[in-house]
């Protein structure tokens, strides 16, 4: 008997799963990817590797990021960016922002295998911080990329920030031969990217409750956070009536519950959904009625108009409970982020592809986490392919996808590749400028 041959997509499994453990972890016995950490370095030099393999030309930009070039059939073209990131959370899955760069690997070496080439070059590019895992920042890697790193955080801002063992983020870049007013020298030329294609897992559970391989993303979720504090009267467990009470948390727990129904009632409408991610009781000892409860919301959807509809329901529902129960509330806005519409022509195209790769109608959804095409947006039309993942299971070592799914991701990219140079000897890009 013959053993089968391994297709691209087993390879790329392995090879994420390969780089789930040290040297490319810097912990033993979870992964855990930092951006600058030895295990980041690690990694960055084995994807290198596998970069030259398929015919790529690599270099690291000025925020580290590692930058893999597969030229066209002229030189100096502008590109196609592929992209994802390769830092991990810690404890964090094999395949979150890894298979999309491995991925885009595999697409790349199927062209040059056939030394396929296009009027345009693709470029994969591995981010350096999409998940804030080290210091309490994210995508600085990416905004230094889209040229916005000055406008969202001046360097100012984020040199100083430390990681756990108190490395500023100035250090850590000194260690790679960089600097934080340097990163900016990382930004693209507009007229050198034509687009931006990230394949992800799901992180989620839509497409394997559906089953289906592979979604096209519609856009990345409007967020909104609040942070709500709560004032009501802590008193003696034993002698305050119940009547007499002014309980922080028994108002809390019911706000809660109007948070969930809000959401519920959404009825997934736009993907929206909403969150009480973390709350805190004082003095929260068993003896005291609770005088004080602080507690976070966290709200999105695809579009501005049913995330605001809901917090506004929100709003509404938490000040009549607070005056109702004779607390007093604090409604502290977080954050608050615009939706990262999809490019529709290339979610077209994108969708085609799927269609041809799978043979059923795309299923399109809203991404409610966040990615490094959310920032991408802003420089150059994106969009978004997103794989089945088990479970939705993510952030977790038990991140699992089925190697066909992965033979399907690569098969559509190649195929969006192919759609997307017809259409660009039609319009020569103008379309998409
Ligand atoms: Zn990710």
């Amino acid at each position: 008997m013959v053993e089968a041959e391994t297709t691209p997509g087993e390879r790329a499994v392995a090879r994420c799963d390969m780089l789930g453990e040290p040297p490319f972890s810097d912990d033993v016995g979870l992964l855990y990817r930092p951006w600058l950490g030895p295990g980041f370095i690690a990694t960055v030099e084995a994807i290198s590797n596998w970069m030259r393999q398929a015919g790529m030309t690599v270099r690291q930009d000025a925020a580290a990021n590692l930058i893999g070039r597969y030229e066209g059939s002229t030189p100096d073209a502008p590109a196609l960016l592929f992209g994802s990131h390769l830092d991990s959370v810690r404890d964090g899955g094999r395949y979150d922002g890894m298979l999309g760069v491995i991925a885009a690997l595999e697409v790349v070496a199927g062209f040059h295998e056939r030394s396929e080439r296009f009027p345009f070059a693709i470029e994969i590019v591995g981010f350096g911080d999409e998940e804030g895992s080290r210091f309490p920042v994210t995508m600085l890697t990416t905004r230094a990329i889209a040229g916005v790193l000055e406008e969202d955080d001046p360097v100012a801002a984020f040199a100083e920030l430390r990681d756990v063992d108190g490395v500023t983020v100035e250090q850590a870049l000194a260690r790679a031969g960089l600097t934080p007013r340097g990163m900016t020298a990382a930004k693209r030329s507009r007229n050198d990217i034509l687009a931006y294609v990230e394949a992800h897992i799901e992180q989620g559970p839509v497409l394997e409750a559906e089953g289906l391989a592979l979604g096209v993303v519609s856009g990345i979720a409007a967020q909104r956070r609040f942070e709500i504090r709560l004032h009501g009267m802590a008193g003696h467990a034993g002698t305050m009536a119940m009547s007499l009470r002014r309980d922080a948390l028994t108002a809390a727990a019911e706000m809660v519950l109007a948070i969930e129904r809000i959401g519920v009632a959404g009825g997934d409408r736009d993907g929206l959904v909403t969150t009480v991610g973390s709350l805190r009781t004082w003095p929260g000892v068993t003896n005291v009625v609770p005088g004080n409860v602080t507690f976070t919301i966290d709200a999105r959807a695809g579009t501005l108009a049913t995330r605001d509809r809901a917090v506004e329901e929100i709003l509404a529902a938490l000040k009549e409970i607070s005056e109702r129960r004779n607390v007093g509330i604090e409604i502290i806005p977080r954050e608050n982020l615009n939706p990262s519409p999809c490019d529709p022509g290339l979610m077209a195209l994108m969708e085609t592809a799927v269609e041809d790769v799978t043979g059923q109608p795309a299923r399109v959804l809203v991404s409610g986490a966040g990615h490094d095409a959310m920032i991408m947006a802003r420089f150059a039309p994106i969009v978004m392919l997103f794989i089945r993942c088990e479970k939705g299971i993510s952030h977790n070592p038990a991140e699992a996808v089925l190697s066909a799914d992965v033979d399907a991701t690569i098969s559509a990219l190649g195929r969006f590749v192919r759609l997307f140079a017809e259409d660009h000897s039609r319009t020569q890009g103008s379309q998409f400028s």
